[in-house]
């Protein structure tokens, strides 16, 4: 049996994250990271980007460290390992070799993985569901191979891929159930502009039909649609959204369909057990109720934060204003503040023609978010500053 001070499980952003929030508050508690995954923790939302744009990229350029930081660091990294058990009340965790870790105290950051379509023919060959480096390694491999590529979903991930891949001189046909790209993120004005942007940039574009099933013998080879199309296609992309990785703690209250519900601490119910990043469920001090963000910042800052709780030396409450970027082409987007509701009142200012706008999404008098094209980063901090001041009068 391994004793440790903390077990992270998932070595993702937040787990990583988490493991520097303990690391500034307690330099010799020792330590286990274990993550599934065989690449040290890396920027996951390269994949979509940067990582699909090189023209030889290396996962080693993308991690957040090189082994030698664990090692300098005193973490115990456990990488291509999965916690298959994990026993809250005797505070033991099971790893895929077979060796248990009993923990004093534990960070959940498993995180998320992508969403499968039920439909028939969802695991052939030659399709990829892009989460990890291992699927963005065998996207680099196998586009050169083939002809073209398609995408299935027309939210954040599939804009992204569809977007680098034209830039590397790919062939990309877009499969979407919406009417247009990014429908539920924008107002229907921008969402139609975009979607005439990647027109123009040469993506084809399949809008308003669903997939109902994929054919093939051992890869894909068509896409069977709700409308009764066929398409030829050689590699499939689907991009489709993500869900909870919450199964260790299934049937526990650490895990219920909304996320895995945590204090303003980032502590769960049971004492020493903390949840960050994609799976935390946690009390919003902004808009108010409880709130699951799945990006980026969102998964670093709750895991700096639950790390330092996690010691019993710093008590942070967690408040989180929801910030993450996009970028298409030539456009970078920052999206800032509550997405959850559609935009049903849309001040823009600017022009989308220009390719540099602005659209805030009013609630009553109060800006609730906004969505910035290609503009300044003091411009974001500014948003930032007004929803602050409207939805907390600080
Ligand atoms: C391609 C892509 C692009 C993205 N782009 C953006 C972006 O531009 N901006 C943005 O804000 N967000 C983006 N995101 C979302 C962002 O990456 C996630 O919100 C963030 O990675 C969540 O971090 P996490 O650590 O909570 O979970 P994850 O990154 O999912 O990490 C969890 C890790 O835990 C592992 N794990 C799970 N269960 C076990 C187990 N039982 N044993 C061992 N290991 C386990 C998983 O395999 C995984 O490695 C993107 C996501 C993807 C996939």
């Amino acid at each position: 049996m391994i004793e440790r001070d903390y077990l992270i499980v998932g070595a993702g952003t937040a787990g990583f994250s988490a493991c520097e929030g303990i690391r500034q508050h307690d330099k010799k508690g020792s330590i286990t990271m274990v993550g599934n995954e065989l690449h040290a923790p890396y920027e996951r939302p390269a994949l979509s980007k940067a990582f699909l744009q090189k023209s030889h990229p290396h996962p080693h350029e993308f991690c957040y460290h090189a082994a030698d930081w664990f090692v300098k660091h005193k973490v115990d990294l456990r990488l291509g390992t999965f916690i298959t058990q994990f026993n809250i009340e005797r505070h033991l965790a099971v790893l895929g070799t077979g060796q248990t870790i009993h923990f004093d105290r534990a960070v959940l950051a498993t995180g998320s993985r992508a969403l499968r379509p039920q439909v028939a023919g969802y695991d052939l060959g030659n399709i990829i569901y892009l989460r990890t480096m291992a699927d963005a390694l065998a996207l680099r491999e196998m586009t050169p191979l083939e002809d073209g590529v398609t995408i299935v979903g027309g939210g954040l991930l599939a804009a992204e891929v569809a977007a680098s891949l034209t830039l590397t001189k790919r062939k990309v046909t877009m499969l979407s159930r919406d009417v247009a790209l990014w429908q539920h993120l924008v107002d229907p004005v921008t969402a139609e502009w975009l979607t005439t942007y990647f027109k123009a940039k040469g993506v084809t574009m399949h809008l308003r039909d669903d997939v109902s099933g994929f054919e093939g013998k051992t890869i894909v080879k068509n896409i069977q649609t709700k409308n009764g199309g066929r398409h030829t296609v050689s590699l499939v992309i689907v991009a489709i959204g993500s869900e909870m990785n919450l199964g260790l703690v299934r049937n526990t209250p650490l895990a219920t369909p909304k996320g895995s519900p945590v204090n303003e601490y980032l502590e769960t119910e049971e004492k020493g057990i903390y949840s960050v990043g994609d799976i935390a469920l946690f009390p919003d001090k902004i808009y108010g109720g409880v709130r699951r963000e799945t990006h980026w910042e969102h998964a670093k800052q709750s895991g700096l934060v639950a790390g330092g709780n996690i010691t019993g030396r710093k008590r942070t409450k967690y408040e989180y204003l929801p910030h993450y970027s996009s970028k298409l082409f030539d456009l970078e987007f920052e999206f800032v503040g509550d997405f959850q509701l559609p935009p049903v009142r849309v001040v823009t200012e600017g022009a989308r023609e220009k390719r540099s706008f602005v659209l805030k999404y009013m609630s009553g008098d109060k800006l609730r978010a906004a969505v910035l094209c290609n503009r300044k980063p003091a411009e974001v901090e500014a948003v930032k500053k007004h929803i602050r001041g409207d939805y907390t009068g600080k």
